[in-house]
């Protein structure tokens, strides 16, 4: 966070971007500049990490909302702007090399400093520098939307020692989207050897041969996660556990981990995932395992018993995050014999520990559960979770003892934060306590657009006449253009 405000003195700053559509030149370049500071301290894998986070939360957004370009006057957003900032100068990082790439930064910042500049400002001083045209770069990863995704079926040549590989581009095409042209990097390796090869694939069904030493044990596809694509490999399980033991990059025993989730019924195959979630050398991997781990049924899955075991033992994980994974992970049983451990983890040192420890309680005990609860709405906390979670539960019951205390939570007071989570909670009174779309028809009039932005969104979530009322009210005298355009969208959506 530090290091990417700090970005900003020279891009945003020093050279600043013409116009919105071109906010990348500012946040893709302060989030880039951000992960290289973690790739300096915390080293690669962090850095990898982050881009690695960057591409998932991307997929996501584009779910949504569908396929958008980085430079667009169509609505954008945060994944699209910051995360795809950041991987794109990546890509162009890793196309021109460590000494043009920083070259052509220095240059980008002299040539246009305290200047604007839009994105063909940085494409020219790229041509400049290097001679290097990226007219298709540009056109693909910045003009255009999509990526790359892969489907790659592997064969063996024994005859001639030939590793054949056969890439198909199987994405959607459309008007955004068509055939990539991808440099990445592919690493073979075997007992003893290994071998990293750099490829050019620039067509939508490519065959590849590499003449290598044996029959590879391990063919790491996108190696170094130098390309945004996502990649279909068929392979065994025995080939994905042998990748999941043994990649040296671990975005790629993520992949390999995350094919396995799916066949974890196997025997042997849940045995690797818990190895690598148990001693895999990098906290990542064994985040984003357990992530991949709590989409299944707990209730269903043969390794029941042998995923609980997992949990139990990561409890005291050097890492709060690997921590509140286990209790999350625990809380699905819903055994009452787990108690202990949760009550013990409400002194946990990481609050968000303490908030999942809460939160399994609430489930276990239920009503029983209430007196805690109560006790916790007076706690204040990193972005809030302790608070939060009780409000959650004790509004999700509808405990009306709580009532007094969440509408005093719910007054103007220090933290918008606190005071957002007491308001949505507010909302959920509304059953048994019609009286509460008064508080909230109050808060619609105070000075803050930002807290009357939560009362109209906790109204919102209320399916009554008088707070439909209310909003429509309200559309006639707000006068905040953002709060304007939310009203004219729920009543849009009303009329359909
Ligand atoms: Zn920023």
């Amino acid at each position: 966070m530090i290091a990417h405000e700090l970005a900003h003195q020279w891009w945003g700053d020093y050279v600043t971007y013409i116009d919105w559509q071109n906010g990348w030149l500012n946040e893709g370049f302060a989030t880039f500049f951000q992960q290289c500071w973690s790739q300096y301290h915390e080293g690669e894998d962090v850095y990898r990490y982050q881009r690695w986070k960057a591409m998932e939360n991307l997929r996501k957004w584009t779910r949504q909302v569908g396929r958008t370009p980085m430079v667009t006057d169509r609505r954008n957003g945060y994944a699209n702007v910051y995360g795809r900032g950041a991987i794109t100068l990546h890509m162009i990082r890793y196309l021109l090399g460590e000494e043009l790439f920083w070259r052509v930064m220095k240059k980008y910042a002299q040539k246009y400093a305290l200047a604007s500049v839009e994105t063909n400002d940085f494409k020219r001083t790229i041509e400049d520098v290097t001679g290097v045209d990226l007219y298709w770069f540009f056109e693909q990863w910045i003009y255009g939307a999509g990526w790359p995704e892969f489907e790659v079926v592997k064969s063996w040549e024994a005859g001639t020692g030939e590793c054949v590989l056969r890439v198909r581009q199987v994405q959607e095409r459309d008007s955004l989207c068509g055939d990539f042209r991808v440099p990445l990097d592919i690493k073979f390796s075997g007992d003893g050897w290994s071998r990293l090869e750099r490829v050019d694939i620039a067509s939508a069904d490519t065959t590849l041969r590499f003449r290598v030493n044996a029959q590879p044990l391990l063919v790491s596809f996108n190696h170094g996660l130098n390309a945004m694509c996502t990649v279909s490999f068929h392979k065994t399980t025995d080939e994905l556990i042998y990748q999941l033991r043994h990649d040296d990059d671990f975005t790629r025993r993520i992949w390999a981990g995350r094919q396995l989730v799916a066949r974890a019924g196997d025997k042997g195959v849940f045995r690797a995932l818990a190895q690598a979630v148990r001693t895999d050398p990098f906290y990542g991997t064994k985040e984003t395992l357990l992530d991949e781990l709590a989409h299944v049924n707990v209730d269903s899955v043969s390794y029941r018993g042998a995923l609980l075991a997992l949990y139990r033992d990561l409890l005291d994980d050097a890492k709060p995050s690997i921590r509140a994974r286990a209790v999350n992970g625990l809380s699905r049983y819903h055994d009452r014999t787990l108690r202990p451990l949760f009550l013990e983890k409400l002194n946990d040192s990481s609050y968000y520990v303490e908030a999942g420890a809460l939160s399994a309680l609430a489930q276990l005990d239920s009503l029983d559960a209430v007196p805690l609860l109560m006790e916790y709405l007076g706690k204040t906390s990193f972005r809030n979770v302790l608070q939060r979670t009780a409000l959650s539960y004790l509004s999700s019951m509808r405990v009306l003892a709580a009532l007094p205390e969440i509408r005093k939570l719910a007054q103007p007071g220090p933290s918008l934060v606190e005071r957002r989570d007491a308001v949505m909670a507010l909302s959920k009174f509304v059953d048994v306590r019609p009286d509460v779309i008064d508080d909230l028809s109050r808060i619609l009039k105070e000075p803050s657009w930002r807290i009357r932005l939560v009362a109209m969104q906790a109204l919102g979530k209320i399916s009554s006449a008088s707070a439909y009322r209310i909003l429509e009210q309200a559309r006639k005298y707000e006068s905040h253009p953002l709060l304007k355009r939310w009203l004219d969208r729920v009543f849009k959506k009303q009329k359909k």
